[in-house]
Parts: C-alpha cells; structure tokens; sequence
C-alpha cells in the first residue's frame, strides 16, 4: 500500500511538471505567433502607407490641369497592388465616381452601380472636414516655414556645405514639409460591413479605408477620395499564420484582427465568433496578453492603424512656427492581431498525457508487485517457515522442509537447522533413556514403570476392562550369590535374569525393577490363570539359567514370584502389595515358586 501512494505521488508529480510545459509550450507558440504575425501585419501596413502615399501624390497633381479626378484615380490605382477600389466623393460623402483595380482578386467582380450613395460614414467625413480645415488654417505658416528650410538650404549650398551631415538633415525635413503641405494627413477608418458588398468587392465585413481630400490647385477643398484596402491580402495573410499554427500540430485555432476602437470582429472565425469580444475587454489586449476567459487561450496584439504618421514636433519646425501638437491629428489605435488555441486542443493533449501516466504507472505498480512477489518467495516465506520449525521443534516434533534443497544461503540455514534439530532429537532420547531406564539391566526404573502402570490401568478402563495382572519377582538368597561370587557376578546374574524374562514376554507387558533385586511385571490382556502359567514359565527358565560363558557352571539362582490381579477399582499401590504378599508367602514356602 505505502508502494502504490509512493508511485501514485510521483506519478502525480510528473503529471503536474508536464502538464505546466505543455501549458508553456501553448503560451510559447501563442506569444510566437502573435509576434511574427505582428511583424508580418505591420510590414504589410507599412506597404500600404507608402502605396497610399503615391496614390496622394498622384491625386494632388496639378500640374495636368485637363485630367479629371477620376483619371488621376485611374493613375493613381496603378501604383499600388493592395488596394481594392478608389471612390471619389463630393464635399457632401456622395459618391461620384468608382474605380476598381486590376487585382487578380477583382478578377470576377460585377462593377454595381454607387453613383449617389454614401459610402463614407458620418464620423469619417467629419475627420476629413476637420483635418482639411485644420490643415487649411496652418498651411500659411507652414509654406513660411519651407521657405525657411529652403533659403537655409541655399545658404549652406552657398557654403559648400552640401555634403555635410546638417545638410542631408534639413534636405529630409523638407522633404517632410514638402508631404504635408500637399495635403492633409489621411483618416484612416473601418468600412462600414456592407459596404464592400455594394461595390461588388469578392469579400465580406469590414475593411480598412484610407481616404484623403481631393485639392484644387489653390487648396481648396472638392471633395474627397478613399482607398479600399484589398481584404483578401489580409486574409492570405492570416491564413498563412494559421496554417503555420497548424504545421506546429495545433487543430483547434483561430487567427484574427478585432478593431480596437469599436471590438468589431474584421474577419469571422470559429471560436471568437462564438463568444463576441466587447470593447472594454479590449484593453487587456494593448500588451501581449493571455488569457482563458474565451474557452481557450488567447494572445494579442496591437497593429497600430496610422503609423504612417509624422507627428508635427518631428518636423524640427522652428520656434516661431512651432505649431501645436494638440491641433495635429494623434495616431488613433488600430487593430488587434488575436490568435487563439482552444481549450480542447489543451484538454486533449493533457487527458494523453494522463493515460500516458496511469499506463505508466500501471506497469510500475505490477513490476514492484512481481519483485514483491519474488522476493517474499526468497526471503520471507523461508523465514514464516523456519518459524514455523523453531515452533514444532520445541513442541518436541520435527518436519522436514523443501527449502534445505535450495544452493543459496536459505538452503545452508535450513541444512543447519535440520542437523540442529536431529542432534537435539537425540539428546532429547538419550535424556529421556536415563531418566526412564534401569542404568544396570536396561529395563524400566521404578518410577517410569509406576507411571507406565498407571497409563495401562487407564487404557484398560478405557477399553472397557481389559485384565492386567501383576507379577513381583525377589532373587533367592541373592546376599548368598553376592557374598559367594562377588558383587560384580550378582549384577551380571541381574542383566541375564531380565534378558531371560524378557525372552518370555509379550510386546505389550512391562518389566521394571522396582527394588535392588526385586522386579515387578505387568501382564496386559491376562487374567490370573494365564499370568500364572507365565509366572511358572518364567520361573523354570531362570531356574535352567547356566553361567558357563562367564565360567560359573555351578553358579545357579532361583527366583519366587507373587501373582496378583488388578482390580480396576484399585490403587497400583494397593495390587503391588498384594502381589508382594504373595510373593512373602512364595518366600515362606520354601521359595524357587509362584504363589497367587
Ligand atoms: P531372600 O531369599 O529372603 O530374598 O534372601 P536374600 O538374600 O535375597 O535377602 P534380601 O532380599 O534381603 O537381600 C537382598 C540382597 O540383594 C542385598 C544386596 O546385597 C543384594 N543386592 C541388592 N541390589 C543389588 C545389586 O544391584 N547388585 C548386587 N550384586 N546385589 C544386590
Ligand atoms: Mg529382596
Ligand atoms: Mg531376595
């Protein structure tokens, strides 16, 4: 069990630590592609502006008086490959007149009818009022100003200065003055959605309009025109990001622009459609942001819309025509670039990694089963076994174990062990051989045979009165044989007596020597006749008893017995004394007899 919590924590961990690198991996590729893309999007602005730029210049042209407006738009189109479509309006935002360019996106745009409509919104045009009135107001002290440039231009010319440094440096800020006074500086706005549908234009929502005043060549204001950028490109471009979302082996994405003025979604995509932006929750995109709010991750940033735009301070206008900033255009905010990975994406990859752990930890779990498994085979039952001797051992019982057959150290433990116990078996015998046996004659000592009376008496009660009689046998005169022959004769007659007695006995009767010469035996399963027809048997055999192999020929000894029957309701104290009564009056008549 601890096992299991040890590899379901470590597994837990090891989850945990990928699931945070998968979770980075996603912010990394996120903040990565927002990046790039940032890059790709401004580069693709920056075109734009400078392809808006020729387009001013062509449409402020006065030196070809006889061209119309609409001619100088024909023009003006030629120099740029990201815009759509040219329409040229009247102070009043009506439509007069459109111009579509040669893009291969046009290729099968049906020119509809504008003429008349306002495809300029409220706002827009009051940005263009309000630019050209602005620029209107301050065109006189900026012409001063290019004057100033110029004569300044001219006195370094004259002081052979037209390689220095300062030189190049005004010769640009001329430049500069030379763009804003031509004219105002362009508003740059969102279509209105259904705007580039009314000119027939191949696609949907809004797009970017850059629109400018159409001057007269005394700067005044005849009316205006506005450049569609061609959304198509836009949408190449995303596309392209997407697909190298996708080569990064990410499904579940979207990639677009969000207006970061209104929230309003450029290009519809999957997710972000779902769950539209609202315009406070824009802000948090201005950095480049991640969030979870939207069923996924998102990362943003901003392409701001009019960085083409010089502010005024940077014109290094002199004191005197130094003209509030404040009255100058700022640089609005632009779009938001927002790529986006769902949520699934993640949850898919993270429930593959969780499988992948549990899988893992699976096989961990069964291979420290096994080694378990293997090891208490080796180790631990061999010990529970040799427990389980030790315990049988001092029981006073012995088994032998399969695991002595074993090569290893167990083996060499349990071939100990077995040599212990059989050494000990056998201690255990000898012990019990002089604690039970006769040290002389070898038959049973006094009090092993009263114990083993006593164990006969139950048994024979038990059976249901099996008869035991009792037999007491004296030596005669054996004081007489040992003070003939010597004491050591009398206990070679002693062994020989018991070894003829036994001769004449059955497995289940038992002799012991109760006295220094005196035995007594117990006949199983014999009544009172048949024990005294043993009795004399056993007499007569020790009466023929010859002494010859150790040289006594005339050494010859005689034995009186006294029979008794047990009685089973009696004490073996009490049939051994009847038994030795009779043996007493065996004695008195003469001995060499047996009396019952
Ligand atoms: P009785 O016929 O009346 O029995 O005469 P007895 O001489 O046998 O008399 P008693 O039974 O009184 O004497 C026993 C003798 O047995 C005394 C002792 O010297 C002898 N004896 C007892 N134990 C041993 C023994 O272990 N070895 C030897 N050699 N003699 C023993
Ligand atoms: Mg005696
Ligand atoms: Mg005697």
């Amino acid at each position: 069990m601890p096992l299991i919590v040890a590899i379901l924590v470590l597994a837990h961990g090891y989850y945990k630590a990928h699931e945070r690198l998968i979770i980075d991996h996603f912010k990394q590729s996120l903040l990565l592609a927002v990046s790039v893309g940032e890059r790709e999007l401004n580069y693709f602005i920056d075109t734009r502006d400078r392809e808006f730029k020729q387009i001013s210049a062509a449409m402020s042209r006065c030196d070809r008086v006889e061209e119309s407006a609409s001619e100088r738009a024909l023009w003006a189109l030629r120099y740029t490959s990201g815009f759509s479509a040219m329409i040229l309006s009247d102070n009043q935002g009506r439509t007069t007149h459109v111009e579509l360019s040669s893009n291969s996106s046009n290729r099968f745009v049906l020119r509809q009818e504008v003429e008349g409509e306002r495809l300029l919104s409220a706002d827009s045009l009051a940005e263009l009022r309000y630019r050209y009135d602005e620029w209107y107001r301050y065109l006189p002290q900026l012409k001063a100003s290019e004057q100033q440039k110029l004569s300044e231009l001219n006195a370094m010319a004259s002081r052979g200065e037209v390689n220095s440094h300062r030189f190049r440096m005004a010769q640009q800020q001329l430049f500069d003055m030379k763009e804003v006074l031509n004219s105002p500086y362009p508003v740059i706005s969102l279509s209105e959605a259904d705007n580039a549908k009314k000119l027939g234009l191949p696609f949907s929502g809004s797009t970017l309009l850059f629109s400018k005043p159409i001057l007269g060549c005394n700067a005044e204001l005849l009316g205006y025109y506005t450049a569609y950028l061609d959304k198509t490109q836009l949408e190449d471009l995303l596309f392209i990001m997407k697909q190298n979302l996708h080569s990064n082996g990410f499904a579940e994405i979207d990639v677009t622009l969000i207006d970061n003025g209104t929230g309003q979604l450029l290009i519809p995509v999957r997710w972000i459609a779902e769950e539209p932006m609202k315009v406070g929750v824009m802000q948090e995109f201005y950095l480049p942001a991640l969030s979870m709010k939207y069923g996924g991750m998102v990362a943003s940033r901003l392409i701001e819309r009019s960085q083409q735009i010089t502010p005024v301070s940077h014109l290094h206008l002199d004191d005197d025509h130094r003209i509030d900033e404040a009255l100058w255009p700022k640089p609005k905010p632009g779009v938001q670039l927002v790529v986006f990975i769902s949520k699934k994406e993640l949850k898919d990859l993270c429930d593959w990694l969780l499988v992948k752990v549990l899988l893992w930890s699976l096989l961990l779990v069964v291979i420290s089963f096994g080694l378990i498994l293997y090891l208490s085979n080796h180790i631990a039952s061999p010990i529970v076994a040799l427990r389980k001797q030790t315990a049988l051992l001092a029981a006073g019982e012995y088994q032998e174990s399969d695991f002595k057959a074993r090569t290893d150290e167990i083996g060499e433990l349990f071939q100990t062990f077995e040599e212990m116990a059989i050494s000990i078996k056998s201690k255990e015998r000898q012990l019990t051989a002089l604690a039970t046996q006769d040290f002389l004659t070898g038959v049973m000592n006094r009090r092993a045979f009263f114990s083993t009376a006593f164990e006969e008496h139950q048994r024979a009660i038990r059976e249901g009165g099996t008869d035991i009689t009792i037999l007491m046998v004296d030596l005669d005169h054996f004081k007489q044989v040992n003070d003939q022959f010597g004491h050591k004769v009398g206990d070679q007659a002693l062994v020989k007596l018991c070894r003829s007695i036994e001769m004449l006995l059955r497995v289940e009767d038992k002799l012991g020597r109760i006295g220094g010469e005196e035995f007594a035996l117990l006949l199983i399963d014999s009544n009172e006749a048949q024990a005294i027809d043993i009795a004399e048997r056993i007499r007569s055999s020790v009466e023929a008893m010859a002494f010859d192999e150790i040289g006594l020929p005339e050494l010859q000894i005689t034995i009186s017995i006294g029979v008794s029957q047990w009685l089973h309701d009696e004490s073996f104290e009490t049939a051994l004394s009847r038994a030795d009564e009779k043996l007493y009056m065996a004695k008195q008549a003469g001995r060499n007899r047996v009396e019952s």
